[in-house]
C-alpha cells in the first residue's frame, strides 16, 4: 500500500444541490413526472459540479460516493445485501430503493432515525435471521468511475462495518446485529479488492460509532475488523475516519492496526487524546480542525497551533473538516440580507474547503503564505468577541434572579386540582397537538407574501381564516381542548427565531433533514431576547372563537436549540436558559390575555442526549432548567402541557417526569400499556396522553380499536390523569383524514368516558 499521502480533504459534502436541485427532481421522479435517466443526468451534473468545485478549491484527495438518491445508511445496506426481502421482490432497483426508504401501497418503509446527534435521518437497516450479506458494489465502483473519468483524485467513502451494524435494527427474533460483524467484515474485504481493482489509491471507512458508547467495548471491535481489513492484499490504503466526538480507547486500537491514516475530530475532541498514542507515528493523521456541523468561522491561528502540535505525532497531517460538511448549507455567497460583520464570523459548506485549503498550505509551505488568510479569521473573531449583540446584561441579570429564586411550581397534585376547578374538563378530556393541515390555500398565501404579491395585512387576514376555519372543525367535532393550527407557522422553531433577538434565519442556508426533505436551521449567534409577544395575537383571536379553552403553543428552548446552529462561545446550558427566558415571558403574556392552558413542546429532548454516557447527566440536568425555567412563570392554575415525539424514553424517562409538566402528551407506537407501565414505574404521577392513533400514516382509525387502547391505557393509569389525542401533529394530513380520524377519537373517548362517571 504506497498511495501518496494527501494533504487537504472533507469527509463529504451536501448532495441536495446548492438549489436543491436534487429535491425537485427525485420528487418529481416519484411524481411520475420524469423518467429514470432524466433523474440520473440531474444527479450526474450535481456530483460533477460538487467534485470539480472541490478540486479547484484545492483538495487534494476528494470524496466521492457521498452523494444519494436518499440516504448514504440505506445505501451501504444495498451494497452489503440487507434490503428487507419485503421489498426484494419490486424489479426495478431504484423503485425497489425508494420503496425501502418511503414504502410504497404494498410495502411499509424501515424507520428512519436521527444519525448520531445531528438533525440528519438515517434509514434503520433491518437485519433478520434471514438476512444473507452479500457485495454489490455498483454504485461506489461508478461513481469512482465516474469521477476518475473527470480527471478527480477521487476516495471513496463508505460507512464502516462497526457503524453499519450499531445502526441496524434486528427484527423478526435475530441476535444482536452487532455479532454478525466478521461475516460483514468479509464482504468489506472482497469490497477493498474490487475498489483496488477500479484503481482507488485510498478509501475512507466512516466510523463515528468508535466516539459512542452504543456497543460497549468499541476497541476490541475496532481492532479485530481493521487488522483483518488491513491484512487484505490487494486494496486501497485504508482511511478510518471517525466523528462526532473524541475516540478514547479505540484509538489506540485503531493506532496498532496495518490502517494507513486515522481521523480524528478536533472540533469535538482535544489534541491531548491524540498525543498519547505514539503508534500513529507511522500513519497519517486526518486532523479534523474545521467544524463540518457548525457554521463558525475557523480560528486559523489555533488551528495551525493544534496542527503544530500534531505534527510532532505523526508522519504526515492531512487537514480536513471535522466530519462531512453535509450537515451545513452550500455556500455563503448565496446568502443575502447578512449584515457585514455577521458574514464575516460565518463559513458555511465551501468557505470551510477553503479553510482546509488554507490550512494545509499553512502547515506544508509556512504560516507565512497564509498570513492573509491568518489576519483575515483574526479579523473576524475580534469583530464577533467585540460585538454589542452578543451580550443583553439585563438579560443574563434576570436570569441570574430567577433561578436563584427557583423555578419550581407548586405541588403536582394541588395544581391539578385547581386547574380543574377552572377548567372543568371531563374524564378524559381530548385534545390534538397543535397543528392542522398545512392546507394548500396556506402555502399558496405564505408564497405570495414571500413574492410581495400580499401584503402583511392580507396575509394575516388569511391566517385567520384558517384559524377560524380549524376552530369550527373542533367544535363540530366536540374536541374538549382547542388549538389555533399554527397556520402561520412555517416551521416550529424557525417561526420563533424570526422573531427573537439573538437569531438570524437563513434565506438560503438549506440542510438536508431526510431524503428530499430539506431545512433552513437559524443562527443563534448572540443573547437571545424577545422584544414582543410572538403568539399572545393569534391566540387570543383563536380562544375569542370559543367558550372552551384553546392551548397555547410554543417550542421549548431544547428543541429551539436542537434545530438551530448554536453559538459556540458559550456553554449550551446557558444558551439554552436565555431561550427558555423569552418563552418564560411568552407564556406569561399567554396567561395575561386569559389562555388558561399552554404547550411547549419539546420533541427534540432525546435527540441531544450526549453520545457518551459520562456525559448524559449533565446534559438532562441543563435540559430540564431550561424546561422548568420556561414553564414556571405561570400561577399553579395554568395548565402546562409538554409534546415528546416519541415513546421510547430510555434514558431520558427520568427527564420526563422532571420536566414537571401538568400533562405530557407522547406518541405510543408501541402499546400503551408499555409507555404508560415505564412511566408508571418511575413513579410519573402527572396527567398523560399517550397517542391514540398514529398520524404518520393517511388510515382513518376505528372507534373500536381507539376504545380498546383507551381501555389498555386505563388499566395502567387512572382516568383522571388520563387525556385523548393523536401522536403528534396533524399538519403532513389531509383535512377529510383530519375530520374521519377525531371523529372516531372523540365517539372512543364519549364511550369509554360513561364506564368513567363522565
Ligand atoms: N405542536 C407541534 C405540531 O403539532 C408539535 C410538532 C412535533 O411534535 N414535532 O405540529
Ligand atoms: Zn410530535
Amino acid at each position: 500500500m504506497t498511495a501518496t499521502p494527501f494533504t487537504a480533504t472533507i469527509l463529504g459534502s451536501p448532495r441536495i444541490g446548492p438549489n436543491r436541485e436534487l429535491k425537485r427532481a427525485v420528487e418529481k421522479y416519484w411524481a411520475g413526472g420524469c423518467d429514470r435517466s432524466e433523474l440520473e443526468s440531474v444527479a450526474a451534473t450535481l456530483r460533477r459540479d460538487t467534485w470539480e468545485a472541490l478540486v479547484a478549491a484545492g483538495l487534494d484527495s476528494v470524496p466521492v460516493n457521498t452523494f444519494s438518491y436518499y440516504d448514504h445508511v440505506l445505501d451501504t445496506a444495498v451494497m452489503v445485501g440487507a434490503l428487507p426481502s419485503r421489498v426484494a421482490g419490486i424489479e426495478e432497483e431504484l423503485d425497489r430503493y425508494f420503496a425501502a426508504a418511503r414504502g410504497n401501497d404494498d410495502v411499509a418503509p424501515l424507520e428512519m432515525t436521527k444519525w448520531f446527534d445531528t438533525n440528519y435521518h438515517y434509514i434503520v437497516p433491518e437485519l433478520g435471521p434471514d438476512t444473507r450479506f452479500a457485495l454489490n458494489a455498483a454504485k461506489v465502483l461508478a461513481e469512482l468511475k465516474e469521477a476518475t473519468a473527470l480527471g478527480v483524485p477521487a476516495r471513496p467513502v463508505i460507512v464502516g462495518p462497526i457503524t453499519f451494524l450499531a445502526l441496524c435494527k434486528a427484527v423478526g427474533g435475530a441476535g444482536a446485529p452487532i455479532g454478525r460483524l466478521d461475516e460483514l467484515v468479509a464482504v468489506y474485504a472482497e469490497l477493498l479488492g474490487e475498489l483496488a481493482d477500479a484503481g482507488a489509491a485510498w478509501v475512507q471507512l466512516d466510523e463515528p460509532a468508535l466516539v459512542t458508547d452504543i456497543l460497549g467495548d468499541t476497541a476490541e471491535l475496532a481492532e479485530r475488523t481493521y487488522t483483518t481489513l488491513g491484512r487484505v492484499t490487494e486494496r486501497p490504503a485504508l482511511f478510518v475516519a471517525t466523528y462526532f466526538g473524541e475516540l478514547t480507547d479505540a484509538l489506540p486500537a485503531l493506532a496498532r492496526t496495518p490502517v494507513e491514516a486515522v481521523g480524528v475530530d478536533l472540533v469535538a475532541g482535544g489534541v491531548s487524546a491524540v498525543a498519547a498514542v505514539p503508534e500513529l507515528a507511522g500513519k497519517t493523521l486526518v486532523a479534523g480542525v474545521v467544524d463540518g456541523r457548525n457554521v463558525w468561522r475557523t480560528n486559523l491561528q489555533s488551528a495551525l497551533g493544534t496542527l503544530a502540535t500534531l505534527l510532532g505525532l505523526a508522519d504526515h497531517v492531512a487537514v480536513s473538516t471535522s466530519c462531512s460538511t453535509l450537515h451545513v448549507p452550500y455556500s455563503l455567497e448565496v446568502e443575502d440580507g447578512l449584515d457585514a460583520d455577521l458574514r464575516s464570523w460565518l463559513a458555511f459548506g465551501s468557505e470551510k474547503v477553503t479553510e482546509v485549503v488554507a490550512l494545509a498550505r499553512g502547515i506544508n509551505a509556512g504560516r507565512e503564505a497564509i498570513s492573509a488568510d491568518v489576519a483575515a479569521s483574526n479579523a473576524a473573531i475580534a469583530s464577533r468577541r467585540s460585538d454589542p449583540r452578543l451580550t443583553n446584561g439585563d438579560v443574563r441579570a434576570r436570569i441570574a434572579s430567577i433561578t436563584a429564586s427557583g423555578t419550581a411550581r407548586g405541588p403536582a397534585e394541588a395544581r391539578r386540582a385547581a386547574q380543574q376547578k377552572l377548567l372543568k374538563l371531563p374524564v378524559l378530556p381530548t385534545t390534538t397537538i397543535g397543528s392542522y393541515p398545512q392546507t394548500s390555500a396556506i402555502r399558496v398565501a405564505r408564497a405570495e407574501l414571500r413574492s410581495g404579491t400580499i401584503d402583511r395585512a392580507e396575509y394575516e387576514r388569511r391566517m385567520k381564516a384558517e384559524i377560524a376555519e380549524v376552530i369550527r372543525l373542533q367544535e363540530d367535532l366536540g374536541i374538549d381542548v382547542l388549538v389555533h393550527g399554527e397556520p402561520e407557522r412555517n416551521d416550529m422553531v424557525q417561526y420563533f427565531a424570526e422573531q427573537l433577538d439573538g437569531f438570524f434565519a437563513t434565506q438560503n442556508g438549506w440542510v438536508q433533514s431526510y431524503g428530499s426533505r430539506c431545512v433552513r436551521p437559524p443562527i443563534l449567534y448572540g443573547d437571545v431576547a424577545r422584544p414582543k409577544p410572538m403568539t399572545v395575537d393569534w391566540i387570543s383571536y383563536a380562544q375569542s372563537l370559543t367558550d372552551k379553552p384553546v392551548k397555547g403553543m410554543l417550542t421549548g428552548p431544547v428543541t429551539i436549540l436542537a434545530w438551530s446552529f448554536v453559538r459556540d462561545d458559550q456553554p449550551l446550558a446557558q444558551t439554552a436558559a436565555q431561550v427558555a427566558l423569552a418563552i418564560r415571558d411568552e407564556t406569561v403574556d399567554l396567561q395575561a390575555a386569559g389562555i388558561a392552558i399552554i404547550q411547549v413542546d419539546e420533541p427534540a429532548l432525546r435527540e441531544l442526549l450526549p453520545l457518551r454516557a459520562k456525559d448524559k447527566d449533565a446534559y438532562l440536568q441543563w435540559a430540564v432548567d431550561a424546561f422548568r425555567l420556561s414553564t414556571s412563570g405561570v400561577s399553579d392554575t395554568t395548565q402546562i402541557h409538554t409534546h415528546l415525539c416519541y415513546s421510547e424514553f430510555g434514558e431520558i424517562i427520568g427527564a420526563i417526569a422532571d420536566l414537571d409538566a401538568d400533562v405530557t402528551s407522547i406518541e405510543a407506537a408501541r402499546s400503551h400499556m408499555e409507555v404508560l407501565n415505564d412511566l408508571n414505574a418511575i413513579g410519573f404521577s402527572n396527567s398523560v396522553g399517550p397517542g391514540v392513533y398514529d398520524i404518520h400514516s393517511p388510515r382513518v382509525p376505528s372507534v373500536e380499536e381507539m376504545v380498546t387502547s383507551l381501555r389498555e391505557a386505563l388499566q395502567a393509569v387512572p382516568a383522571e390523569r388520563l387525556w385523548v389525542n393523536p401522536d403528534c401533529g396533524l399538519k403532513t394530513r389531509k383535512t377529510d383524514e383530519v375530520r374521519a380520524s377525531l371523529r372516531n377519537m372523540v365517539a372512543a373517548a364519549h364511550e369509554v368516558r360513561g364506564a368513567h362517571g363522565g
